[in-house]
């Protein structure tokens, strides 16, 4: 595809350069091109014999005893060795020449061609990630076409029969789908492809027929209906679909019943509880590295890192335990500020949060100024 359309796309294929680079010998600095062993006994004067703007060629060599004035890059001529910037020289009111106060080794304020790679190195690996500075690094690379994986299709399906659509005031026992746009944001934020398939309730027949559309996927992801109330017929209809579970919960908290599977065609399937925290950490855990793997590169994100905390946790019992945080950097290190929230059915507080402090199971009660992990959030 044009490489102008490829943000955050990942390359399938190396980039390579096609040409030299930089191309040419060429100047870091205004100043004047000499030769360096001119200049050894500086102050000394030139005349200057020629002006160089990026962009042209000298159509004739420095000799000795000349100067030619020279722009950040333009190429050097031949016969030229060396840089001396601006700073370090004197116009001679003589006119016609200039007086250089100060020796410059041979190679001082130039870049040599080929320097930084030679025509046909290869300048990202297939796998990486067009974020912006690798899309300039493709385009100094003459690679105005790239070849990209296609984006996962992901396929988002709402279920509960509490549920109704954002533009609606929730009624007597409704609840508004916020999961559905959670998860298309989601989606979107791991540069894959969202399908939406709205909300299906609490039937068999109706989320059997949803999900078998869901199934074409690369990726499905559900919500709701993940447990074991009677209600929640998600884990038997997926059977019923014939898909292959990979495991049924996590010990975790929020979130215990994550399932994982692989559907009769080979897309992945998530199966993700409704409350919205939890669905916003399994996607984190699970979802969001699983698109990447999909397409074809690494899991891009950071691991935990060590901070200090800034507020009290509680001690936690069996499960791995996340918790929403702000995370900022202050006086050179790390500070994590829990949230706000009022547990996982709560998706106001997570509104605030930039991290997740993960703790082990076990682990003690932890009072401001300890040590905590955390996750950043968000990937490239
Ligand atoms: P469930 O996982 O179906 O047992 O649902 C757990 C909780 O999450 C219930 O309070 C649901 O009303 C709520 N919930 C389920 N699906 C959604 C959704 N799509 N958007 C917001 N809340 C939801
Ligand atoms: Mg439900």
């Amino acid at each position: 595809m044009p490489l102008a359309e490829a943000r955050f796309r990942t390359l399938a294929e190396a980039v390579r350069c096609d040409v030299d680079y930089p191309p040419f010998d060429r100047s870091v600095m205004d100043g004047y091109a000499v030769r360096a062993e001119d200049v050894r006994g500086a102050p000394v004067a030139l005349e200057v014999v020629g002006e160089l703007a990026a962009g042209t060629v000298s159509n004739r060599a420095l000799r000795t005893g000349e100067a030619m004035q020279i722009n950040t890059g333009a190429p050097l001529p031949d016969g030229a060795d060396a840089v001396v910037r601006v700073e370090d020289t004197e116009a001679d009111g003589a006119g016609g020449r200039v007086v250089i106060r100060k020796a410059v080794e041979r190679g001082t304020f130039i870049t040599r061609r080929a320097e930084y790679v030679r025509a046909g190195d290869v300048v990202l690996a297939a796998g990486s990630v067009l974020g912006p500075a690798q899309v300039g690094a493709a385009a100094a690379a003459g690679a105005s076409r790239v070849t990209v994986y296609r984006q996962p299709q992901v396929a988002i399906l709402s279920t509960g029969d509490e549920l109704v659509e954002i533009d609606r005031r929730p009624e007597g026992g409704q609840i508004r789908n916020s999961n559905q746009h959670l998860l298309a944001a989601l989606v979107r934020s791991a540069h894959a492809e969202a399908a939406l398939l709205g909300t299906v309730g609490d039937d068999r027949v109706a989320l059997r027929e949803r999900i078998e559309r869901g199934l074409s996927a690369d990726v499905l992801c559900i919500t709701g209906g993940a447990s074991v109330g009677p209600l929640d017929l998600v884990p038997d209809v997926l059977r019923e679909c014939g898909v292959t579970f990979h495991f049924q919960k996590m010990k975790i908290k929020p979130g215990r019943p994550i399932h994982f599977a692989t559907g009769p065609s080979g897309g992945l399937v998530f199966a993700l509880p409704g409350n919205p925290v939890s669905a916003f950490v399994g996607f984190e855990l699970l979802v969001g590295p699983a698109l990447a793997a999909v397409e074809g590169r690494p899991n891009n994100r950071p691991g935990l890192l060590r901070a200090t905390l800034r507020g009290n946790i509680a001690a936690t019992r069996d499960r791995r335990t996340y918790v929403p945080a702000r995370g900022c950097v202050d006086g050179g290190g790390l500070l994590a500020e829990p949230v706000l929230w009022r547990g996982s059915g709560d998706p106001f507080g997570l509104a605030g949060a930039n991290a997740m402090i993960m703790r082990p199971p076990g682990a003690a009660a932890v009072a401001s100024g300890g040590e905590v992990s955390i996750l950043l959030l968000g990937r490239i």
